[in-house]
């Protein structure tokens, strides 16, 4: 007998018929002799519903009371797939993050997970139970309210569950047959991976690939729990993302393993900065101040004629208005000219372990994007990834055109988008 922590997302379970259909998969999972434990999404959109409707009442609602509002869409999901597990004839209990024993830090709309003590759902797993957990939400360990994990969270629920129960597998059921070589609904050629290191997958998350939530992929790595990403909709294998490739696949191995794109950053240019030591240091310490994650950077060498230098930098589109408005208290003291804030940008990255051992991939890379009439304008890369920063209208062809370039478009078109709006 196994423990098996089961994860849907919001469209696996965008309605009553949705329900019905993923409380079938979990009980067989029951009757196969395992014991489960699900995490659930919200609704459909629900999440972005939630906060539309929050932005009609205030365009800045209080972090305390957005995340209370948010952790509800989670609620019902838990509730109605308990009842649908009940239906047919097995015990199902319901949690939600605090009861489950998830605690965070206190930041909301983001908060860390720094503690799992799941005691209940044990008891209800030793009493025979399905035990579901609403994702998503945790309770903060200093001021005792509800903290939600960010976009995507309930994948992190499931993996941090999972590694505090010691279960066998983690599986995250979403509306693809798993994690592909670019994102099928920009590229239908896309190919569906085997398996996906922890490494290539954490670059993959943080360069934007929504299919699996950055902080998930980290704990995963951390525990070494292997993650099966599949459709709830098929019953076909999907992609297991594991500390190493197996044995033989190397061979097979592109050097390229994905491609992926986001549209959520803003960049965020500093004109006229005078070149001086400490300059840069003062700038970027008052962002990290406030707590702003910030990506790329790139300074210009500064025109000798006049000393200055311009500093351009990205950042989640969530956090600009921030960061403009402490960079405008900075112009008098360190004397720079203005601020451009650009909010249509995208980023596109190439990810690959076989880039280590296989020079001219960035030539390729930019070879095609010249091809497709696609404008650089920023560059960062790491050891198994290269990122550039273009027009976000210029940003899907891009995608494609590296897809095609680096040979991983499928002869067949084997990705299927079986539900979900792609909001
Ligand atoms: P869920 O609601 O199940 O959590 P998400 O919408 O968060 O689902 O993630 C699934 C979506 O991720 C897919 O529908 C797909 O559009 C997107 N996606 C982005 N990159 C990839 C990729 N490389 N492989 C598969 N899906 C991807
Ligand atoms: N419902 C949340 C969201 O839409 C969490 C999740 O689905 O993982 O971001
Ligand atoms: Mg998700």
């Amino acid at each position: 007998m196994g423990l098996i922590v089961q994860k849907y997302g919001g469209s696996s379970v965008a309605d009553a018929e949705g329900m019905k259909r993923v409380a079938n998969r979990i009980v067989a999972a029951k009757r196969d002799g395992n014991q489960v434990v699900v995490v659930v999404s919200a609704m459909g959109d629900t999440t972005d519903e939630l906060i539309d409707l929050a932005e009609q009442i205030t365009p800045i609602p209080s972090g305390r009371e957005l995340d209370m509002l948010l952790t509800a869409g989670e609620r019902i999901s838990m509730a109605l797939l308990a009842m649908a597990i009940t239906n047919l004839g097995h015990e199902a209990r319901s949690f939600t993050g605090s009861q489950a024993g998830v605690i965070t830090t206190s930041t909301h709309g983001r908060a860390r997970i720094i503690d799992v003590t799941p005691g209940r759902i044990q008891e209800a797993l030793g009493e025979g139970a399905i035990a579901i957990v609403a994702g998503f939400q945790g309770i903060s360990q200093d001021t005792k309210d509800v903290t939600t994990l960010g976009r995507g969270g309930s994948d992190t629920t499931a993996v941090a569950l999972a590694a505090a129960l010691d279960a066998d597998v983690c599986e995250i059921y979403t509306d693809v047959d798993g994690v592909f070589s670019a994102d099928p609904r920009v590229v239908p050629q896309a190919r569906k991976l085997k398996t996906l290191t922890y490494e290539e997958m954490l670059e993959l998350a943080a360069s934007g690939a929504k299919i699996l939530h950055l902080r998930c992929v980290e704990y995963a790595r951390r525990y070494n729990l292997p993650i099966h990403v599949r459709s709830s909709f098929s019953t076909n294998e999907g992609t297991w993302v594991v500390k190493d490739h197996p044995e033989g696949a190397d061979m097979e191995q592109a050097i390229i393993s994905g491609i992926a794109h986001d549209k959520s950053e803003a960049k965020i240019t500093i004109v006229g900065v005078p070149d001086r030591t400490g300059v840069a240091a003062r700038i970027f310490q008052a962002i990290a101040d406030a707590d702003i994650n910030i990506d790329m950077i790139v300074q210009n060498v500064s025109a000798a004629a006049t000393g200055l230098t311009d500093i351009s930098f990205t950042l989640p589109k969530s956090e600009g208005p921030d960061a403009t408005v402490i960079l405008q208290k900075l112009q008098g003291e360190v004397g720079f000219a203005s601020i451009q804030y650009d909010d249509q940008i995208g980023k596109l990255s190439l990810i690959g372990a076989g880039m280590r051992s296989h020079p001219g991939v960035t030539a390729t890379f930019f070879g095609a994007l010249s091809t497709a009439g696609v404008n650089i304008e920023m560059i960062s890369t790491s050891e198994i990834r290269i990122s550039i920063i273009c027009r976000q209208g210029d940003l899907e062809r891009g995608v494609k055109a590296a897809h095609t370039a680096f040979e991983l478009d499928a002869d067949q078109s084997e990705a299927v988008i079986y539900g979900g709006s792609g909001r």
